[in-house]
């Protein structure tokens, strides 16, 4: 199988695997329990907590494990006071629009923020967060369909002073380009594992000091009071070592990511009326989102599934729905077009070889070769 949809998820990492087998097996002890069998494991997860607050630039005491981003995303939200006000840009991963949702039917008053065709904020809408001073705002880092970079730092100086909290999903830029929770300027990060190359079934929430995280999870006081439930030990570990090889092999993989991008793209070019959303903005090196006027997304994810390659037709979480995406929609992508949309995320294995075999056949099944 050709694996093109790294965004979805990314396989565990040996050295990652064999990072996390002592704590299926010999470590099994409960790191709440006082004797030394538990606090062996109680400093393997305090060790990979450090592990992730590297890889992010952030205080290790202000780290929390979770299930995933998903759960993250609903921590960072539930910090919301009854009946304050949140903002959310228009592009956000429904782990962010359906508590968003909820939220909003128990009385919160919920903003959305418009985009540019690039899926950028527009400066109107960053003016319009100053007038309407919500108490928090979620605005994701990197988008997991176009792959589109948010110029966070920016934006959150734009917002500084006002004093709304800033919450970021970080879940897709996380491993594939820097980031530095303290520079951005943001009091709230959401991150996953499994998109590093980690397991699945676990995450995190950074937060800034002085912002009060409601937990969700109430039982016996595990991560400092604020996500009960005897910790997901192997899944931490796997994070931590995942989280720390994304640091060390930033740059190489990088480079790979950027030459296979370069590589796809040329190709994709050869295509006539091919469009890739968001071609020219600031995106990450792994994902290229096109549609092809008159083809149908899903058939051709079909299509491709049976030569043995798989893709997405947009978010995971989207896939099969009738629906265009969001993202585009809100990036004003005509519908039809919308429809057509296939997204390829590339990973550290992917090859050049890979690419021309996936030309190749897109080229024959859309009836260009
Ligand atoms: N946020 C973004 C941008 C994502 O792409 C995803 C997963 O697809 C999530 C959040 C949810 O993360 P998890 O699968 O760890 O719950």
């Amino acid at each position: 199988m050709i694996y093109f949809d790294h965004n979805a998820t990314t396989p565990v990492d040996e050295r990652v695997l064999e990072a996390m087998q002592p704590f299926l097996t010999t470590f099994y002890g409960n790191p709440s329990s006082l004797y030394r069998h538990g606090r062996i494991v109680r400093s393997a997860i305090d060790a990979a907590r450090e592990q992730v607050a590297t890889l992010v630039d952030a205080p290790a005491a202000r780290i929390v494990f979770t299930s995933g981003g998903t759960e993250a995303n609903n921590l960072a939200l539930a910090t919301l006071a009854p009946n304050s006000r949140l903002a959310l840009s228009a592009i956000e991963h429904p782990s962010i629009t359906e508590p968003a949702l909820h939220l909003k039917s128990r009385g919160h008053d919920v903003d959305m923020i418009n985009v540019d065709s690039n899926g950028c904020l527009t400066p109107d809408a960053i003016d319009r967060l100053v007038e309407t001073l919500p108490a928090l705002v979620s605005i994701m880092l990197a988008n997991n369909e176009t792959g589109l970079i948010q110029n966070l730092a920016d934006i959150s100086e734009r917002l500084s002073g006002h004093g709304i909290i800033i919450h970021t999903d970080a879940v897709q830029a996380v491993g594939k380009i820097p980031v530095s929770f303290k520079q951005l300027g943001v009091q709230l990060m959401s991150l996953s594992s499994h998109k590093i190359y980690g397991p699945k079934g676990c995450g995190a929430l950074v937060f800034a000091k002085g912002v009060t995280i409601n937990p969700l999870i109430l039982g016996g006081g595990q991560e400092n009071n604020l996500r009960a439930g005897t910790e997901n030990v192997a899944a931490i570990v796997g994070f931590g070592k995942a989280a720390e090889l994304a640091q060390s092999e930033l740059a190489e993989r990088s480079a790979h990511l950027l030459k296979l991008r370069k590589c796809l793209e040329d190709g994709l070019s050869t295509i006539p009326g091919l469009v890739i959303f968001a071609e020219h903005a600031d995106r990450l090196a792994n994902t290229v989102q096109f549609g092809i006027p008159e083809i149908d997304g899903e058939m051709l994810l079909m299509k491709l599934d049976q030569k043995s390659i798989a893709v997405s037709s947009g978010s995971a979480c989207a896939s099969g729905g009738a629906e265009p995406s969001s993202v585009l929609t809100a990036m004003g992508v005509e519908a039809g077009l919308a429809k057509s949309a296939i997204r390829v995320s590339l990973g550290k294995t992917n090859t050049e070889a890979e690419i021309i075999k996936f030309i190749n056949l897109l080229k024959s099944l859309v009836g260009q070769a």
